[in-house]
């Protein structure tokens, strides 16, 4: 991407609203517009960010033989009324909207209820069996607090996925396998040794669920968790009774702040039974289907990513789903000319700041908010030597590189 050719501009100052770096950074550098709190526009440098991190999620799900679909915003209430989650006080975060031709229409805070409706039409028999399902969807929720820049959000990416299953050991290994893949795809981008698998409260069916929390300071959750954190627990069931199921003792504990960027829940029944999802068995004998769902935040881990990488400089991405690997600079007549051509090569790979009437600091300093793995300068002087100069973004360390080597 060049610079000069983008309607985007790094801003001197976020508003002061956004009293978390990753609301002010992603603002400055011109990742992310507000349009209210909670509510978000994701710029180009910010589209990319999520769509890398989408990949690497897609790319882990469908390895273990997840299919994509995308569900409807808009959701009929008719499910939701069947598991009593519409008219109550139990999902007090609706946003609710009206048809013209009356009547009422949800949108979406989740999906367990149309996709049961869904599979309805599809599940059968236990040859129809497992299935597993997921869509990145945007997701709507009328949240009390939503001041954490894209932390919490009143319209935000989720990733959901669904799986159904004929037995509920089945539901338990699988459970078993998407925890391994999620703790997978925390690595991938770049979060995985402060992220980790927290018991949590399982609501009726099961005794827990558990989230994924990154230990952070402005996280919103507290954990408690022991030295070598092989267990962590929200605070929110911290019990005895818990503390004994689990085999720790009190003093072992410490005590921190963490995000909730994905939670995983075995479902059981709880709503294929009010949904009426069952298939027949070997014999002929109906059943109810098993189920269970798995979520992560995605454009909140985009934000705790941000929050967790960045500096006194600005952002710090991890090459796994920085919006381009490097941030070209040129200098002198020389060094746009070479720049040019190495663009031209390979725009996918670089950030090109070819604007003009700048400063070469102040294109340093934006290189710095704007938080690419790598700068490189081509100037007379590393031609001179045939190369470049590359600085790691994160270490601050430069070094000459050879020409050849990018092409
Ligand atoms: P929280 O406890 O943070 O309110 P939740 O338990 O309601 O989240 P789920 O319904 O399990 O969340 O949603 C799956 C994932 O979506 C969460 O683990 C979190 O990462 C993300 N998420 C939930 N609510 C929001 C929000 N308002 N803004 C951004 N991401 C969110
Ligand atoms: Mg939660």
């Amino acid at each position: 991407m060049k610079m000069s050719q983008s309607f985007v501009k790094t801003l001197r100052q976020a508003s002061s609203e956004e009293t978390t770096k990753n609301g002010a950074l992603l603002t400055r550098a011109g990742y992310i517009h507000k349009e209210m709190a909670g509510i978000y526009d994701f710029l180009p440098l910010g589209l990319k960010v999520l769509e890398n991190i989408k990949s690497i999620i897609r790319e882990e799900l469908n390895q273990i033989g997840c299919e994509e679909l995308l569900m409807s915003t808009l959701q009929n209430p008719e499910p939701w009324e069947k598991t009593g989650r519409f008219s109550n006080q139990q999902v007090d975060i609706w946003f609710k909207t009206e048809l013209s031709s009356g009547g009422e229409l949800g949108l979406a805070p989740t999906h367990e209820e149309p996709i049961t409706a869904l599979m309805k039409s599809y599940v059968k028999s236990y040859k129809d069996l497992p299935i597993s399902a997921y869509q990145f969807q945007t997701k709507f929720r009328n949240e009390k607090r939503a001041k954490s820049g894209i932390l919490r959000g009143r319209e935000f990416l989720m990733k959901d996925l669904y799986s159904f299953h004929t037995t509920p050991e089945e539901l338990e290994s699988y459970y078993d396998k998407i925890m391994k893949v999620y703790q997978s795809i925390f690595n991938r981008v770049g979060i995985g040794d402060i992220t980790f698998p927290c018991f949590a409260s399982g609501g009726i069916f099961s005794k827990y669920s558990h989230e994924f929390q990154t230990l952070l300071d402005v996280g919103e959750d507290t954990v408690y968790y022991n030295q070598d954190k092989s267990i962590v627990l929200n605070k929110e069931v911290y019990t005895e009774e818990v503390l004994n199921d689990l085999g720790v003792k009190p003093e072992e504990l410490q005590t921190a702040n963490a995000a909730e960027v994905g939670n995983i829940f075995k479902l059981q029944t709880k709503f294929t039974d009010p949904l009426d999802l069952k298939f027949s068995d070997e014999n002929n004998v109906e059943k109810v289907v098993y189920m269970g769902c798995y979520g992560i935040g995605v454009s909140r881990l985009m934000g705790v990513i941000a929050e967790v990488y960045a500096d006194d400089k600005g952002l710090v991405w991890p090459e796994s789903i920085a919006p381009f690997k490097y941030h070209l600079i040129a200098i002198g007549d020389e060094g746009i000319k070479t720049a040019n051509e190495l663009y031209r090569k390979n725009p996918e790979s670089f950030l090109y700041d070819n604007r003009e009437g700048l400063r070469v600091g102040e294109k340093f300093a934006d290189a710095d908010l704007i938080g690419l793995p790598q700068r490189i300068v081509i100037s007379d002087k590393t031609l001179a030597e045939k190369s470049v100069e590359i600085t790691d973004r994160k270490t601050g360390k430069s070094d000459l590189q050879l020409l050849s080597d990018f092409s």
